[in-house]
């Protein structure tokens, strides 16, 4: 399988190629050159298949021969190594929680998945390669805890300083190892432009920089494999499926359309956003205008100009009649999102934090206009992770969860930095 950069086809690089690099030279983003569809045979009988069995279906057109079958199925055994869980919340309306991982965001899975195809890689190499990572906050644990220890990999998080929670702050900054924080002093934009400018420096081009987010296809790709155990869940109930996911960068979404490429009867997605609301207001009215990110509530979602919305285009061979039958895109207020929370624990008891809270709403929006589907939204984080929301708008006091206990009494270690010369001399001295 080659990947071509959407920039220019005439790029065209292997699947390892591409997860070393993350982005193309030219800076495009890399898009699988062939989709084949799953055989029919896959979807009818997908319900005696087991999560394992199934990714591997999913993903191995996607690695082709750059990793062997052994051990592409020993990376996906230790990828899925929790639970997804698909609960009822009211009829018709179903919540996957993705946040069963050591890290308790569904970044868990790309982040996990790609360390290990890295370290596949690294395994007859003395070469070094340094991930370099921006976050608003998820992504940095995530991809802190999947590349613990992974040899020959070193990498460097760049959080916005005072802009993180109390936990995400200590998921990314107490691991030691490999692993390094550097706490920004300033916005998450500005993390997440200094990473950009490392890859274009010439300088550091020795340094084997790649990406951990999800512009990188060993992060993006195996988000497939949830939409597939959605599905393998809800067939029974023999209706059209509509999907709803709380976008920001738009990798989770792009994922669940590329399994719908494979053949995944799901009908309909929902891209639901919080206050920065490019997409909607692209499908509105035609014009793809990004903005500055504003803050809100859900806050890894807070994204202006969403990285992955190319792949989606290109998937739909940029036809945006075609893509419209597919795909809604809705935008909500913290306010809306505060009382949707409320109303989802009033009426069934579940406790939704504010990303799943907005994918919620996306999900009841569609339902009224096509009633007689059945559909489920994706849980992205655990409440935990945004408890100074949740506790006081359900007045509710939220358990510990074991996987964040273990962090909560370490010390934090992170490196200060201020501008991109103090990022440049960082990597060059280390
Ligand atoms: C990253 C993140 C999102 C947004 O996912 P995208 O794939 O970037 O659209 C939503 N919710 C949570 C909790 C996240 O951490």
């Amino acid at each position: 399988m080659k990947y071509y950069s959407l920039n220019n086809k005439a790029i065209k690089v292997s699947f390892q190629e591409a997860v070393i690099q993350g982005l193309a030279p030219d800076k495009g983003l890399y898009f699988p050159e062939t989709i084949n569809q799953l055989p029919q045979s896959f979807f009818e009988d997908i319900e005696n298949l087991s999560n394992e069995e199934i990714a591997f279906k999913a993903i191995q057109q996607f690695v082709g021969d750059d990793i062997p079958e052994a051990e592409l199925k020993q990376i996906i055994s230790e990828t899925l190594s929790f639970d997804f869980p698909l609960v009822q919340v009211e009829e018709n309306v179903y919540s996957l929680e993705l946040f069963h991982g050591p890290t308790m965001a569904f970044k868990d899975v790309g982040a996990r998945f790609m360390s290990r195809c890295l370290a596949y890689f690294n395994k007859d190499k003395d070469q070094k390669n340094t991930v370099l990572v921006a976050t608003s906050g998820d992504t940095g644990g995530a991809v802190a805890s999947g590349f613990l220890g992974v040899k020959g990999v070193k990498v460097v998080i760049l959080y916005p300083s005072g802009k993180v929670s109390d936990i995400q702050e200590r998921q990314l900054t107490t691991l030691g190892q490999n692993i390094t924080a550097l706490e920004v002093d300033g916005v998450f934009d500005d993390c997440q432009d200094m990473v950009k400018k490392a890859f274009l420096d010439a300088d550091l081009n020795y340094k084997n920089l790649t990406s951990a987010n999800s512009i990188n296809i060993a992060r993006w790709l195996p988000q497939m494999f949830y939409f597939f155990f959605a599905y393998k869940e809800l067939k029974k109930h023999n209706k059209p499926l509509i999907v709803s996911c709380p976008s920001g960068n738009f990798g989770n979404i792009c994922a669940g359309i590329m399994a719908k490429k494979l053949g995944l009867p799901l009908t309909h997605f929902v891209a639901s956003t919080n206050a920065n609301d490019t997409i909607p207001r692209f499908l509105e009215n035609g014009f793809y205008d990004a903005k500055v990110s504003i803050a809100t509530i859900s806050n890894a979602m807070d994204v202006g100009n969403p990285s992955n919305f190319v792949r989606i285009q290109e998937m739909y061979n940029n036809d945006l009649s075609e893509f419209e039958k597919d795909f809604s895109s809705y935008t909500y207020t913290d306010e809306e999102t505060k009382f949707a929370m409320k109303n989802i624990h009033t009426n069934s008891g579940y406790i939704a934090e504010p990303h799943g809270a907005v994918g919620y709403l996306g999900l009841k929006k569609e339902l009224e206009e096509q009633p007689n589907s059945i559909g489920f939204f994706l849980e992205t984080a655990h409440p935990i992770k945004f408890l100074d929301i949740v506790e006081p708008v359900l007045n509710v006091k939220l358990a510990i969860p074991k996987q964040i206990e273990s962090v909560l009494g370490k010390e934090k270690v992170s490196i200060k930095i201020k501008s991109f010369d103090d990022l440049k001399f960082f990597l060059n001295h280390k």
